[in-house]
This record gives structure tokens, sequence and C-alpha cells, in this order.
């Protein structure tokens, strides 16, 4: 089989191996197939790590965090620095492959390597800032201050749906607080993990700091192992909520710490008095976009009910104009879902909806076409009482673009119905009104870890800590203060005097 040139322009064209520890290693475990869910062709095949790759891979981690973390944080952020630099060069590429691979539209392939330098860019400051305070001692001639130290190798668990991104924004902030960082990609975007490791391998050898990130391409297996693995302290964990609830588990029973980026079910609602047409176009980004495969997509709206007709006749009129094809064409909007199954699923959820009283208003249809496409699809929900018991199927997250429609009287009602979910991810409201807004970001207001007014649910910037709350798993990642998870703290008391006073004005004599 001749490589797509897009692997020989990363560099991985002939590269089966699985698993690098800083240089690949001869791997010898199950194949995995990358395919092109636009055709359903193989582009290539990666051999899982056994075992002893595994051992290894963690060996030279260890090994690699023993001097990474002596080497001062801002000599670590300009290691980022060019990690940085090194994806701007190949973003073309790179994005190319996320379409190949992932079936995303090329803007959004793009989008999640710019993602990806722009988490770089935030390391690089931050690895000047990783600040501890100072503390009042109760004792004279003392001085306490907190001090942040890194943790050691750290689990990287990721979802096929940011098959690059998610990793940058662990392993950026993880290596600029001294952290080495191993990572399991998802079996179903292999390539898009040899294509980054093979850019950290030319970085970490320039730079003498070979094993500080790593790789081991395997399945739940190789997931599992790491969630057991007393000496990766830290495992972050993004993916579904029956998967991250496993891995919580394994991790807890061991007294690690687990840091989840779970399934979403996120909803945006419109009041009466929102401008429509901005509303419109962020419902159909949040629900079309990434073929509705993005944690944070667009799953409910509840619309107030004087302008529910004008806002769902606009939205079945914009989504009879999204473009549906192959994800690198000019003017495509919805490329594939990411395998037979995802349509399988996607299938199974138009037809609950239906049986469960939802109205089909657009879409519903998986067309007879290579290649994994589907549809996108508006449900009304049935107007009853307790929506909950009788429509069950929006109180779960199918992995594809069908938006179910709901509407509401006040925003007291919205607002309990757009928490009566166990996810609580990302939310949205439209409307002009400043009351409205601020009674939906007050503390009884969203629920969710990501709140915004007058934009959508999707298409987070990488400055603001990523994460949401209940069965989302309650982590954070990327900006703000998240650095913190990746670090331990510790408090620390100096006497310079020369006495012993003891806290709590304690006496102990002795002699
Ligand atoms: P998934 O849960 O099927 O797989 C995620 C990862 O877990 C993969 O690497 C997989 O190989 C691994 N895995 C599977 N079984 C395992 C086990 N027993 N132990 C350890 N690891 C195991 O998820 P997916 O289908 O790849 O991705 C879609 C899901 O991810 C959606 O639910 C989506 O909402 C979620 N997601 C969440 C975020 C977020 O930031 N909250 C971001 C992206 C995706």
């Amino acid at each position: 089989m001749t490589a797509h040139p897009v692997l020989s322009k990363l560099g991985i064209a002939t590269q089966r191996s699985g698993a690098s520890a800083g240089e690949w290693l001869a791997t010898a475990g199950e194949p995995i197939a990358s395919l092109n869910p636009a055709n359903g062709a193989c582009l290539g095949t990666v051999l899982s790590p056994g075992i002893a790759d595994c051992e290894l891979v963690l060996a030279r981690s260890l090994a690699a965090f023993a001097s990474w973390r002596m080497r001062p944080a801002p000599q670590r952020g300009e290691v980022i620095r060019q990690l940085g630099n090194r994806l701007r060069e190949h973003k073309s590429a790179l994005g190319e492959l996320i379409s190949l691979e992932a079936g995303k539209v090329r803007s959004e392939g793009l989008g999640e390597v710019q993602e990806m330098i722009d988490i770089c860019d935030f390391a690089v400051g931050l690895s000047r800032q990783f600040a501890g305070l100072t503390l009042q001692s109760e004792r004279p001639h003392h001085r306490m201050y907190e001090q942040w130290h890194p943790l050691g190798p750290v689990a990287v668990i990721t979802a096929f749906n940011f098959p690059m991104a998610v990793w940058a924004w662990n392993a950026a902030i993880a290596a600029v607080c001294g952290d080495t960082v191993v990572w399991k990609p998802s079996p179903t975007t292999p390539l898009c993990a040899l294509a980054v490791q093979q850019l950290c391998h030319d970085v970490m050898r320039e730079n003498d700091c070979l094993g500080v990130f790593s790789l081991l391409v395997g399945g739940a297996d190789v997931g599992q192992w790491m969630a057991s693995e007393r000496r990766l302290p830290l495992v972050s964990f993004t993916g579904s909520t029956a998967v991250g609830r496993k891995v919580a588990a394994e991790v807890a029973g061991r007294l690690g710490r687990s840091l989840l980026e779970l399934g979403g079910n996120n909803a945006i609602v419109v009041m009466d008095d929102a401008d429509l047409e901005l509303a419109a176009r962020a419902i159909t980004f949040g629900a079309v976009g990434t073929a509705g495969q993005r944690c944070t997509t667009t799953r409910r709206l509840f619309v107030q009910r004087g302008v529910a007709k004008a806002l769902l006749d606009r939205l079945c009129a914009a989504y009879r104009t999204v473009r549906a094809g192959d994800p690198l064409a000019e003017g495509t909007l919805l490329g594939p879902l990411v395998s037979a199954q995802a349509v399988a699923q996607f299938r199974a959820a138009v037809a609950l909806a239906k049986e469960q009283g939802g109205e089909l208003l657009c879409g519903g249809e998986a067309p007879d076409l290579p290649g994994f496409f589907v549809q996108p699809t508006i449900v009304r929900a049935p107007c009853v009482p307790s929506a909950q018991d009788a429509f069950p199927i929006a109180w779960e997250e199918t992995f594809a673009p069908i938006l179910y429609a709901f509407e509401f009287d006040t925003l007291d009602e919205a607002i309990a119905q757009q928490n009566a979910v166990r996810q609580g991810l990302s939310s949205a409201i439209f409307t002009e009104s400043l009351r409205a807004s601020e009674r939906f970001l007050s503390a009884a207001g969203s629920d969710c870890g990501i709140a915004n007014v007058n934009i959508g649910t999707s298409g987070a910037e990488i400055g603001g800590a990523f994460g949401g709350e209940k069965d989302t798993g309650g982590g954070r990642e990327a900006g703000s203060d998240a650095w913190k998870a990746y670090m331990r703290r510790q408090t620390c008391t100096i006497n310079w005097g020369g006495t012993l006073p003891l806290a709590q004005g304690v006496e102990f004599p002795l002699g």
C-alpha cells in the first residue's frame, strides 16, 4: 500500500511502531488499522505495544523525569516554545491528517492544530509564573511559604475526537511544570499520535531531553494498565463517562490523582428577546460542527415559546444549506462520523427519539454512501410536563449531530430543565436582557463548567480553565490555574531564630 503523501510530509510514511520512549521501539503487538471515515479506506497500520514495551516506556519516562524536574522551569518553557514553532511549521500537514483520520473539515483540523500552538504559547509564559504564596507564621523568626513541585510521569489518555489537541493541553502544561508525559491516544486515530510524537522526537533530541514525551498507542488494556500503575501519580483521562468512571475508580483505589474530562450534554437557552440570527448561527455551528462529535456539541435547545416557530424554521433552513462530503473539499461543512458503529448509534437514537414521541423536523437519515455520513438532525421533543421521563433519549450523549428542541415559558423552567441532566460541561443563553443573562450566570443559574452569553456551547479558548461538573468529571485543564493539577504543593516553614517555639503555644520542656 502506498502511504498517503501527508504521512511522508510528517515523516511517518513507514512508521509502524506504536510505542516511543524518545525513540521508536520495535513493537510486535496487535495491529491497529487507521481508517479514513470519509471513504472507509485504510490509511495505515500501527503495531500496538506489549506489556514489556509499556514497562520500558515508563522506566525511560521516570529516568527522564529525574533530570527534567531539575531543569529550571523557564528552560523547560524554551523547549515548549520550540515545539510550538515546530507545530507552526507543520500546521497544514497536521491539520490535513486530522481531517483524514478523524473526518474534521479542513478549517476545524487546522483549528485543532492552532489550539496546540496556542497552548504552547500559554505554557511558555506560564513557565515563569508558578507562584506560591508567602504566609504569616505565628512563631517569631519563622518564615512560611508554599511552593509547587512536579509530580512525576503523567498518564494522558485521550479520545478520538481531538486526536492531537487534548494531548497538547495536557502535555505542554505538564512539561513546563516539570512532569514527563506518557500518552495513550485513541486507537481510532493512531496516525495523528505518531505524527505529533515524531515532531516531539526532533525537539527532544535537539534539547537533550529524550523521554519527556512518550507514546503508547494501544486500546483499553494499555489504558487499564496506566490507571493501575502507581508510578503514574496523575492520570489525565478524556473520554466517555462510562470509561472515565472505571478509570477514576481504579486510580482512586491506589489513591492516585485523576483529572477527568468526560461526556457532555450541552444546552442553549434562547429567550424571546434574543437576536435570532446570532442564535441560529451559533446553534448550527454548535450542533452540526465536527459532525456533532465535540464534548461541547449543542445537543439540547430550549427556546421560549414566543420565538420557537421562528427559530426552528430558521434552523431547518440553515441545516438544508450545510454541505456534507469530503472533509478536505472546499465548502464542506459536515464531514463523516468516525465509524460505522457511530452511524448505527445515530440511527438508534433517531429511532428511539421518534418512539418516545419526538417529531423529526429535519434530517434523520444516514445516506447510503461510502464513508460514515449522517444528516444533521433536529427533533422536536414532546410537549409534556416531565420531559425527562417521557423523552429519556435527550438525557444521553449520542455522539452525532442530533439536536433535541424543547419549548419553555419561563427562564427558571429552562434553567431547571437544562440542569436536569447528569452531565455538566457547557451551556449558553441568548438574550438581550441583562437580568436574564445574569440570572443564568448566577449561583442559581447554569450548573455547568462553562456558561456563555450570546455565543454557543462549543469552541472554547485555551486561556480559560476547561472542564465540567457532575458526570463530566470535575477536571479542569488548559488555561487559568489548571496547571496546579499537574504539580504537588509543599508548605515550608523555616526557623531563622535561635529558639524552638511550638505552634499553638504547646510546651514540651526537656530535662
Ligand atoms: P472512549 O471513552 O471510548 O475512549 C477514550 C479513551 O479511553 C481511548 O483512548 C480508549 O482507548 C481508552 N479506554 C477505553 N477503555 C479503557 C479502559 N477500560 N481503561 C482506560 N482507558 C480506556 O471515548 P471516545 O469515543 O474516544 O471519545 C468520545 C467521548 O469523549 C465523548 O463522551 C466525549 O464527550 C468525550 N470527550 C470529552 C472531552 C472533555 O474535555 N470533556 C473532550 C473530548 C471528548
